[in-house]
């Protein structure tokens, strides 16, 4: 599979326009503002904006760490990154041991039992990388509990040693809200951690911790949603450059009456005479379903002629339609432009009018969408 494996722009419905300048410009922010390295978590296929071309942009601009979630990323990311240290967040499902050693990948070690199955691997000789060690302290989802690794440091046992621990790390559960009390205590439970363990290299900030005060940098942080433009300050203005641009086209218009009612089980109805854009693109796209706007609930919208106009009804496999009423005259035609995401629509206003985050509008989109990388 490649990200290029994609239509070619004169054959589809809509383009995405990625910016790896502002990616790398991101990714540069990001590591100035912490004062330390910056990796980037590249992940489901770089948060869907493309492994292969993301992890180039970076290792050229000098990223030196990556992080992905499976052995499969790891190996897309090896390809193009041959000098860089690649984690895996997902970390040893029993007997992958040898594809971690295959592709030269770095487990992150979730528990006790990943961490004997690792330490044994390389002390029957294998030549294996480096392994990180997560301890949770919140998410109740993958690491050591804290005690468990506090017992592993006054042990300093021997496994630690033959696992090979090159980053000690924890993740944030609600970094986004720097109100949440729990950011403090994950600060406090993780710094015990890393000062039980000296020697280690730690990782704790995510987007968001790179925006939290009292939160210290360490060797290393893990930025992801921030690189590709997201917003890891909601409710304030958003730091990072946009990456993300999608367009569509206009596949039709019609004016329509008060009274009418649009789209599948005519969920929306006309309040008075409205004219409406039918355009190319839909949740077989990955525009989430939930963008519908209805009688009972708002929804998505695009931007047409600098204006935002939204959606009406529900959205449909391979079609939106979209109130172009307000729209200014001449810019909603036949063929026209209309953006999805860029300007005003940035991902966390896409994210928000399809009741989601902008995570899962990044990680969704651009199976059908022509790519275009620019910006290097
Ligand atoms: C996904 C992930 C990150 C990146 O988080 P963002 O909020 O996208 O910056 C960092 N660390 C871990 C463990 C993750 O799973």
């Amino acid at each position: 599979m490649s990200p290029f494996d994609t239509p070619d722009p004169d054959l589809a419905g809509a383009t995405l326009t990625i910016d790896l300048g502002a990616l790398v410009a991101n990714w540069q922010a990001l590591g100035a503002r912490a004062g330390t390295e910056a990796a980037a978590v590249v992940k489901a296929n770089a948060y869907g904006i493309g492994i292969e071309p993301a992890v180039t942009a970076l290792s050229a601009a000098g990223c030196k760490t990556f992080f992905v979630a499976h052995l499969s990323e790891g190996a897309r990311a090896r390809a193009v990154a041959p000098d860089a240290t690649i984690y895996v967040l997902n970390g040893l499902l029993p007997g992958t041991c040898g594809g971690y050693a295959r592709h030269e990948l770095s487990p992150v070690l979730g528990s006790h039992e990943e961490l004997l199955e690792w330490a044994a691997f390389r002390q029957a000789g294998a030549n294996a990388r480096p392994a990180a060690l997560h301890v949770d302290t919140a998410m109740n989802r993958l690491g050591l509990w804290p005690g468990e690794g506090l017992n592993l440091a006054r042990e300093r046992t021997s496994v630690v040693s033959a696992a090979g621990i090159g980053l000690l790390m924890s993740h944030f559960a609600s970094s986004e809200d720097e109100a949440d009390p729990a950011n403090a205590r994950q600060i406090a439970a993780f710094a015990e951690i890393a000062a039980a363990l000296p020697g280690i290299p730690a990782s704790l900030k995510n987007s968001s911790g790179h925006f939290l005060k009292d939160c210290p940098s360490y060797a290393l942080t893990r930025p992801g949603y921030a690189l590709y433009g997201g917003n890891p300050t909601p409710g304030r203005p958003n730091p990072m450059q946009a990456v993300v641009g999608l367009e569509a086209r206009i596949i039709q218009l019609r004016e329509v009456e008060a009274g009418t009612q649009v789209g599948y089980n005519g969920r929306w109805t006309a309040q008075g005479k409205r004219r409406l854009a039918t355009i190319c693109l839909g949740y077989a796209d990955g525009y989430p379903r939930n963008a519908s706007w209805t009688d009972a609930s708002s929804g998505g919208s695009a931007v047409v002629g600098g204006v935002v106009c939204p959606f009406v009804g529900t959205v449909s496999m391979d079609l939106i339609i979209v109130d172009v009423s307000e729209a200014p005259t001449g810019s909603a035609v036949r063929g026209g432009p209309v953006t999805l995401i860029g300007g005003p629509l940035d991902l966390d206003v896409v994210g928000a009018g399809a009741k989601t985050s902008g995570y899962e509008i990044l990680t969704s989109l651009g199976r059908r969408h022509a790519r275009r990388y620019v910006g290097l």
